[in-house]
């Protein structure tokens, strides 16, 4: 593409306080777009999954003490590639233009005559704030709100350009919440700093740390207190020191680390595909999940079968599915050689559990049968009570449990067609490895005996050790039960319903009982 073509573009994008849900639908759109791509490390690496694969990511860093790209750098990076008619996102911690350098990229482009827009985020002040139960302002105790530079010391800002230099009597009588970013170095300074201009020492002051992410911490005290309680409690940026009335609202608004499995680390062993929706369950109630698939699903290397028995769909008198991806697969495989839903029409569809009839139902479709129990033995119990006698296409993985087939074979005429492809994972990723060897994983989901048994094959004597035990596991099932307790692993949870959000529900219930106990 040349640039005479298509006119580059810089986004100066917020990604918001850290949770990667927090960026806007703009920000999200321009993304998703992107030819590149310049973070910084506070911009949640998660959010560049919504770019595409192939777009250039560069690492602009900005850690305090550690810069990967200089300003003149990025600021060059930007124009550079924008004027090569790159769509650009420049995406950067909270909100571009709060603290951020925004203003000074966006300047640099200004004068090169390259086009920018600005998409706005969810600064900390607000975001790590909310997430902390702090508001901060309030009716009658908080008029207004300063966002307050604290990266430079008291002392020093003194000599500091006048323009910029901060005016400590003036913050010391503001009538409202101080909130200042950047000041974990200096918090002792700026504490000191504030009682000698006279704000009372019992003002009721809070540190923020990692605001709205699954390390989120609040340390709360007074004025007075708060330089030593954060120093005892070792915090760490990125986090906000809140000076004001609002910080005693977080007694009854506390509400993130109120969600059922805040605080817990989980890993999701579930193939890549499965893996992000499954985590997002987890992560809406607070968890922190580790994402390491032990089994992939992959398209068929020969279309040929799946066809034949596509073609021949006429011929059946049930199409039975054992998951959602079989049927994505199947109709989408129906749908992809020109067929529609109307070859289908014939006959009967069965469903192993609610989520396969849930991807029944994105096709229009509803199943005909749920077994009462999500898997394979009532399945076939069921099946067999209204399916004696007659012709049974079985949509499935090319491996797995032959029990459908084995219980069913004697009372129906049955067809196995594989829709997809099974592999082993080669590898677990090696951070999540080291996490479950050090015993700092909580749980482990599994949801197949085969993702357990790969799970078992893939970890070190070590991983095995702590499995079981400090890493407490929860399955969907009784099969997936017997298969873990069948490698020397305890379970300490098992879904009584076998879906995904039934483990999920069992294992809040768990980690909520567990927490009840008095201290
Ligand atoms: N543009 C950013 C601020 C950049 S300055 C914004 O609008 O939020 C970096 C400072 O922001 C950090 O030193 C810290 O004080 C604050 N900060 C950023 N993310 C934070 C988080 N998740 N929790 C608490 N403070 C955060």
């Amino acid at each position: 593409m040349t640039p005479t073509t298509r006119p580059g573009i810089v986004h100066l994008v917020g990604a918001g306080p850290g949770d990667p849900g927090l960026l806007t639908l703009r920000g999200a759109e321009v993304l998703a777009r992107a030819d590149v791509v310049v973070f910084d490390h506070l911009a949640n690496e998660r959010l560049l999954d919504l770019a595409p694969a192939g777009a250039l990511r560069i690492r602009a860093g900005k850690s305090v003490g550690h810069c990967t790209l200089t300003q003149d750098q990025i600021n060059h990076a930007l124009a550079e590639h924008a004027a090569a008619g790159k769509a650009v996102v420049r995406l950067k911690g909270g909100d571009p233009l709060v603290f951020g350098r925004g203003a000074e990229e966006a300047a640099f482009l200004r004068e090169r005559g390259i086009p920018f827009a600005i998409v706005p985020g969810v600064t900390a002040g607000v975001g790590a704030t909310a997430c902390a139960g702090i508001p901060v302002t309030s009716r009658g105790t908080a008029s207004a709100v300063a966002f307050i530079t604290g990266h430079q010391a008291p002392e020093v800002s003194e000599a500091a350009d006048p323009r910029s230099r901060l005016d400590w009597p003036a913050l010391a009588e503001f009538p409202g919440t101080l909130v200042f970013y950047m000041g974990v170095t200096h918090l002792a300074d700026i504490a000191r700093r504030l009682l000698r201009e006279g704000k009372p020492a019992e003002t009721p002051s809070a540190v923020v740390e990692s605001g709205s992410t699954p390390a989120q911490r609040v340390v709360s005290g007074t004025l007075g207190t708060i330089a030593d309680l954060a120093k005892t409690s070792r915090v760490r940026p990125p986090a906000l020191l809140v000076v004001g009335d609002v910080v005693t609202r977080r007694e009854d608004l506390a509400w993130f680390e109120a969600r059922p499995l805040f605080g817990l680390r989980i890993v999701v062993t579930r193939p890549r595909e499965e893996a992000e929706r499954s985590a997002a369950a987890l992560e809406a109630i607070g968890a922190e999940v580790l994402i390491a698939p032990t089994v992939e699903i992959l398209p068929l290397d020969d279309l040929g079968p799946l066809d034949a028995a596509l073609d021949r769909l006429g011929e059946y008198d049930w199409l039975v599915f054992t998951s959602s991806n079989g049927v994505r697969r199947f109709l989408g495989r129906l749908l992809e050689r020109g067929g529609d839903l109307r070859a289908l029409g014939g006959v009967r569809l069965a469903a192993i559990g609610p989520s396969t009839a849930e991807a029944l139902a994105r096709f229009h479709l509803r199943a005909d049968l749920i077994p009462p129990s999500f898997r394979s033995e009532s399945l076939a119990e069921a099946l067999g009570a209204v399916a004696a006698g007659s012709r049974i296409l079985l949509a499935r993985a090319d491996r797995g449990r032959t029990i459908l087939k084995d219980e069913l074979g004697a009372k129906a005429q049955v067809d196995q067609v594989a829709v997809y492809r099974n592999a082993d994972a080669e590898d677990l990723p090696p951070a999540v490895l080291a996490r479950i060897e050090e015993g700092s994983v909580d749980w482990i989901t599994l949801s197949s005996s085969a993702i357990t048994a790969r799970l078992h094959a893939l970890l070190s004597p070590e991983g095995r050790r702590r499995v079981g035990r400090e890493v407490k596991l929860a399955t969907i099932s009784p099969v997936t039960t017997a298969t873990a307790n069948g490698l020397g692993w305890d379970v300490a949870v098992e879904a009584p319903v076998h879906t995904w959000d039934g483990l999920v529900e069992a294992l809040a219930a768990r980690v909520a009982s567990s927490r009840a106990v008095p201290e």
